[in-house]
């Protein structure tokens, strides 16, 4: 239940003066639907104007003058401008509009009267001019020019000065709260209140006043991110309170493990460890796998399944394309059923009585594993006894797909795998509602890939090298560019890629792309796992996860256009067999200083760890955007890497406030439950958001 205090935050924006229907849709664009959006938009800039007089006025400075009307000088001809000519003391001004004059100009500002001006002032020699005043106004009005005037970030035919005023308005709408924070550790910081930082957000003073450093913005800040910190513990609290059977350690997983062709990585055993540790302790477990691809997640994956097959549950793992899912099975089937663990395949492909059978399996419980698709959480599957739900590449399942499949058993634990490794700084903000293992080590024996940059100039050279690798046997990946924001351009240029390899390579050439239907892509795919197919071309919705051993060449065409991340994985499809591997990166010259630096992380290091913690610090903070895509909040004030320490203390903050008042009902407890609502963080929501 939202205070009452807070209803005037919560009034729609059309509640504000001056706010209709016209307006209205501009101003939610730019902020948002809410009054409390208007007041939380934080400025983007400033702007300063200077008082002055003609003479003393600086070329090219935002000025106000104080004035008396000449005369006005009409256009003479197309194309120019309406002038009024005005003076001060000092000498004479000329304001200038090109557009949206007309003799109402002369009817408000006749010959003779007083005004103040106020825009860019330009000198041309002896000569000055102000182009579309700002402001043309009476003295009587003055104060409406104001000499600081914050910007915000604003959305086409919403004057920016509009959107300061509302902002204002809005402001002024927010209600005295009582404080949630530590008093302590505000004086410590020095921090303004709640209201008192709102103030200061808006009335920047100086440059540095609309930066993410300032006390007012770091507090703003801060309470953001302890409203966000707070409901992610709580729920992680909340899922954890669910009780769980626990699963004790096994015979039969200590059994598949033995017949593994290989030992466990260091880092393999501390995850496996770590998810013992959580099916053990009774509490639902939600936990993270992160690993570059081929560190080896599936194999712990699957001993998680045959710890819980050993206890009589079943486990469903989900994947997003059914490439992944077929190659998930087809590693996994081998080592459990030799253990007597039935797996099943379910895709949205099976039909009639194939089908019937594998849903019976699932739903009398003997299938201990089932891997599928989306497929896996249609209404039809029905579990026996589902305890386990295994998410590939989770970033590519919303949470409601993620719900959907963990409400088919009750208290289900979780373990989400992804390839995409998060730098630490993010690790918190990201998944801080999950726990988070890493598997930061790969499995031995693997060759390095050796990566090298060529200008695309010399592409002819490469595809002759090409042609010699193939011709010995050797299987290659052509990624194709990301040419404009359109999939179809981009299959395009596959295309093309394609016809030109097919015409220069004796061996085969096959093309793959995101607007091939299913069946199309895992027969494609199918030929060049079995080597049917020498060159693969294939744009990047190519799946990630895909494993062809044999694969030991990466051609990536316009590299340039690429983030660090996406080359990462790209290459991280070759180096998976015994022999030597290759990246070639071709770029299109010059390289940007930015591109350059992200070409040599990559010939530096194959570690997807590094590499994300290097990319983030070449991004800096304010750059975020490939990351909101992964799943960063859409913070107000926050930034996640500007702010990392801030981060760091709301989550300490958060489990400390929880530990000694789980459902936030002391005194502080309550402010702090209003702190949330502001910031629609509910805490008593977010059990129902939970995976
Ligand atoms: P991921 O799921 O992280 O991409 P996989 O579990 O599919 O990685 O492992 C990639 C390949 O490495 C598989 O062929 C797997 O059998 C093999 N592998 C996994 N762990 C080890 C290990 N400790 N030693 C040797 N090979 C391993
Ligand atoms: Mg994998």
């Amino acid at each position: 239940m939202r205070p009452p205090s807070l209803f005037p935050l919560f009034a729609e924006i059309s509640t504000l003066k001056g706010v209709g229907p016209k307006l209205a849709p501009l101003v939610e664009r730019a902020a948002g639907p809410l009054v409390r959006d208007l007041a939380f938009l934080s400025p983007s800039g400033l702007i300063q104007r200077h008082a002055a007089t003609v003479r003393s006025a600086v070329d090219g400075e935002l000025t106000i003058l104080d004035l008396v009307v000449d005369q006005h000088l009409p256009p003479q001809r197309r194309g120019q401008p309406w002038r009024i000519r005005a003076h001060d003391d000092t000498g004479f001004v000329n304001l200038v509009w090109f557009k949206g004059f007309g003799e109402h100009l002369e009817r408000a500002h006749p010959p003779g009267s007083q005004r103040v001006a106020s825009g860019k002032l330009e000198r041309f020699g002896v000569e000055c001019q102000i182009a579309h005043p700002d402001h043309l106004l009476p003295p009587e009005r003055r104060d409406q020019i104001r000499t600081l005037e914050p910007v915000y970030p604003g959305v086409t035919g919403l004057p920016p000065r509009v959107l300061s005023r509302l902002a204002l308005d809005a402001v002024g709408r927010a209600p005295p709260l009582e404080e949630w924070q530590d008093p302590d550790w505000l004086a410590r910081q020095g921090w303004p209140g709640w209201r008192g930082a709102l103030d200061a957000l808006h009335h920047p003073q100086t440059p540095e006043d609309v930066s993410l450093t300032t006390p007012a913005r770091q507090r703003l800040a801060f309470d953001e991110l302890l409203a966000h910190h707070l409901a992610m513990t709580q729920r992680k609290a909340r899922r954890r309170a669910e009780p769980t059977p626990p699963v004790a350690a096994s015979d039969l997983a200590r059994a598949v493990e033995a017949a593994l062709p290989f030992r466990l990585t260091g880092a393999q055993r501390r995850t496996l460890a770590e998810i013992r540790s959580d099916l053990a302790s009774g509490e639902r477990m939600s936990r993270l796998v992160q690993g570059d691809v081929g560190s080896g997640k599936t194999v712990v994956a699957m001993l998680a399944v045959a710890e819980l097959a050993a206890a009589g549950y079943q486990t469903a793992l989900m994947a997003p394309t059914e490439i992944l899912a077929r190659q998930h099975l087809e590693s996994m089937a081998e080592p459990l059923e030799r253990a007597g663990i039935q797996t099943v395949l379910l895709t949205g492909r099976d039909k009639g009585a194939q089908r019937q059978e594998k849903l019976a399996a699932v739903a009398d419980g003997s299938a201990g594993l089932v891997v599928g698709t989306h497929a896996l959480f249609q209404d039809e599957v029905r579990f026996h006894r589902l305890a386990l739900a295994v998410i590939d590449e989770q970033h590519r399942f919303g949470v409601a797909e993620r719900r959907r499949l963990m409400a088919k058993g009750e208290a289900v634990h979780l373990i989400a795998l992804s390839a995409t490794p998060i730098p630490r700084t993010l690790e918190l903000t990201l998944f801080g509602d999950l726990d988070v293992s890493r598997i930061d080590e790969k499995p031995p024996g693997r060759q390095p890939v050796v990566t090298t940059a060529t200008p695309l100039t010399r592409v002819d050279s490469v595809i002759q090298r090409l042609a010699d690798a193939t011709r010995d046997g050797a299987q290659a990946f052509w990624i194709c560019p990301l040419v404009a924001e359109s999939e179809i351009l981009d299959v395009q240029a596959a295309e093309v890629r394609a016809a030109d390899l097919t015409e220069r390579l004796s061996a085969r050439v096959g093309l793959i792309h995101g607007k091939m239907p299913p069946a199309e892509k895992d027969r494609v795919m199918a030929d060049f796992a079995r080597g049917e197919i020498a060159v693969l071309v294939a744009t990047t919705v190519v799946e990630v996860g895909v494993n062809v051993p044999n694969a030991s060449i990466m051609v990536i065409e316009h590299a340039e256009r690429f983030g660090l991340a996406q080359l990462h994985q790209l290459r991280g499809r070759v180096g998976r067999g015994a022999a030597r591997s290759a990246c070639l990166l071709l770029y299109a010259p010059p390289l940007s200083l930015n591109a350059k630096a992200r070409i040599e992380i990559l010939r530096q290091t194959e570690d997807g760890f590094e590499i994300a913690e290097r990319d983030l610090s070449l991004r800096g903070g304010g750059d975020l955007m490939g990351l909101k895509q992964s799943g960063l909040p859409n913070y107000r004030f926050a930034d996640p890497v500007a702010h990392a320490d801030l981060v760091r203390a709301a989550s300490d903050d958060a489990r400390l406030v929880l530990a000694r008042d789980p459902d936030l009902v002391s005194e502080r407890g309550q402010r702090l439950r209003v702190l949330c609502e502001l910031f629609d963080w509910r805490a008593d929501d977010a059990f129902a958001e939970a995976s």
